[in-house]
């Protein structure tokens, strides 16, 4: 079955390329794919706009969109065993996890069904008895959705939920590297009538198949999650034709822990920061800015903790973190370390693959840490998106502020310390997207998440997260329509 969906059909690529999809945990083949172009992403293009100017979801009402969402929802957690699978075997991550995503997936989707209707807009108060005045919401129109292989179906779920909550029709072209679950979704809305071409699915790699989606003018919103460099290449693309834009980039995430941290809480959560996924976490805790009044002991029990940590493939039971995306990202993480060390870090862990022959057709990497960092450093301030932890140590709290603020990213942070008034005041310093304190990583979808500075652009979740998908309109009534004579005729 062809795996391109566009228009309500299962179209096979125009010119009948295929791409192979690997498990990263052992090189296994999963699947094969259709490999679109850029004819296939302007033909669905067309589907999308077709069925926004000319069909019926943008005037369906909330409450029916928001149904067929619950729809969804449903069936995602009736398919979650096969969703989770597929999921694990694209991404490498362990089946545990991506059951987990699934959950968040459907928390994400039923939040957004909810929200659909509850904000129609508003009357306005002119101070004039002739003339009615409003100011209501409308759906943005056609939405051009990227997005990466990290959290592959979470990350679709984020753009896709709020666009069908809107009255969107949308164009989706997830990571090329993992399209299993973004397949299963469009069968799963197809099932639960979504009508024909208001969700659309393109395949391929980066560029060749989605520029269209931030250039193309009958695109009118462009949702990017990716990599900061490639964000700003789909930005200035939409200059052209100045679309709206939300991205979602990257981050080099700092925590921060002061010497009245709950030790054992800090430790164990800066393991978790880091390490979560093999580091392939957008907010990842890759910067630990310690106090240096505790760093020795602290970063020792680390490295320590580090050590154990034991790596393995998506269903087997005793792993506790799983490979990289790729063999071309491991190489990528292999070479920010090196450059590390040469910038003067010191290596205290990993730094290398895993010598567990077991392992070995897998893109594993050993759990790192570097230590005696500074925030100039390359390495502290590029993202690796890899298990690498870098250690800096601060003074005091200006000092711990000055240095978690320093870097073009602002996407997330943590604060560790027992004295409440010094975590406000640190909190409401920080300059990021979302900042937690005395924990690490949790999210709900009531919260907005995006980025501060480099790390994006607006923001997903929430009720900004639909805001995204909206526009605003102010309707203008003259009910006792008469002549002004500004002009005296
Ligand atoms: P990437 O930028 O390489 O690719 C992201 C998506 O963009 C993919 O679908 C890719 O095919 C597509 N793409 C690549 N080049 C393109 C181009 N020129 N025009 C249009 N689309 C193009 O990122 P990645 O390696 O897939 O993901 C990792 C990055 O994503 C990290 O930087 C991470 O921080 C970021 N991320 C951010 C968030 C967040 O919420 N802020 C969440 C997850 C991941």
């Amino acid at each position: 079955m062809p795996d391109l969906f566009i228009g309500g059909e299962w179209v096979a690529a125009q010119v009948g390329g295929r791409r192979d999809i690997r498990c990263p945990a052992d090189g296994r083949l999963v699947t094969t794919v259709d490999e679109a172009t850029m004819a296939d992403t302007v033909a669905a293009i067309a589907a999308a706009r077709q069925a926004f100017d000319c069909g019926g979801w943008r005037t369906t009402s909330a409450v029916e969109r928001g149904a067929l969402l619950q729809r969804v929802a449903d069936r995602l957690l009736q398919d979650k065993p096969a969703i989770a699978r597929a999921e694990s075997l694209d991404t490498g991550k362990r089946l545990v996890e991506s059951m987990y995503d699934v959950d968040d997936v459907v928390a994400v989707i039923r939040y957004f069904a909810g929200t659909a209707g509850e904000d129609a807009g508003r009357v306005v108060d002119t101070g004039r008895a002739d003339v009615v005045s409003r100011v209501v919401h409308e759906p943005v129109g056609v939405c051009g959705l990227i997005t990466p292989w990290n959290y592959p179906l979470l990350q679709v779920a984020w753009k896709v939920a709020p666009a069908l909550a809107a009255g969107c029709t949308f164009v989706l072209k997830p990571s090329e590297l993992t399209p299993s679950t973004a397949i299963l979704l469009m069968h799963i809305l197809e099932d639960v009538g979504l009508p024909p071409g208001v969700a659309n699915l393109v395949l391929g790699a980066g560029a060749a198949t989605a520029a269209p989606l931030a250039e193309h003018p009958d695109v009118d919103l462009v949702s990017f999650t990716g990599g900061l460099l490639t964000g700003r290449g789909v930005m200035a693309a939409a200059a052209g034709t100045v679309k709206k834009v939300a991205l979602e980039l990257g981050g080099k995430n700092p925590n921060v822990v002061f010497a009245d941290a709950d030790r054992e809480a800090a430790l164990d959560f800066a393991l978790t920061a880091v390490f979560l996924h093999s580091g392939q976490v957008c907010s990842a805790g890759a910067r630990l800015v310690v106090s240096e009044a505790i760093h020795d002991s602290f970063v020792d029990e680390l490295v320590a903790r580090a050590q154990k940590i034991r790596l393995g493939g998506p269903f087997d039971p005793a792993a506790e973190t799983g490979p990289l995306i790729s063999a071309a990202h491991r190489d990528k993480v292999e070479r920010y370390v090196e450059a590390g060390v040469a910038e003067g870090a010191r290596l205290r862990c990993g730094g290398g693959r895993p010598e567990d022959p077991a392992l070995a057709d897998g893109c594993y990497y050993l759990p790192t840490i570097l230590d005696g960092c500074r925030s100039e450093m390359g390495v502290v301030q590029e993202e690796s998106f890899g298990p690498v932890l870098t250690v800096e140590t601060f003074l005091d709290e200006d000092d711990a502020v000055r240095i978690a603020n320093d870097s073009r990213y602002g996407l997330a942070g943590a604060v560790w310390t027992s004295n409440a008034g010094r975590a406000e005041r640190v909190a409401a310093r920080l300059r990021m997207g979302t900042v937690w304190i005395n924990d690490y990583h949790p999210y709900v979808p009531q919260a907005e998440w995006g980025g501060y500075k480099q790390s994006g652009i607006g923001r997903e979740l929430g009720r900004a997260g639909l805001a995204e998908y909206v526009e605003t309109k102010h309707i203008w009534h003259n009910i006792r329509p008469a002549p002004q004579h500004w002009f005296g005729s």
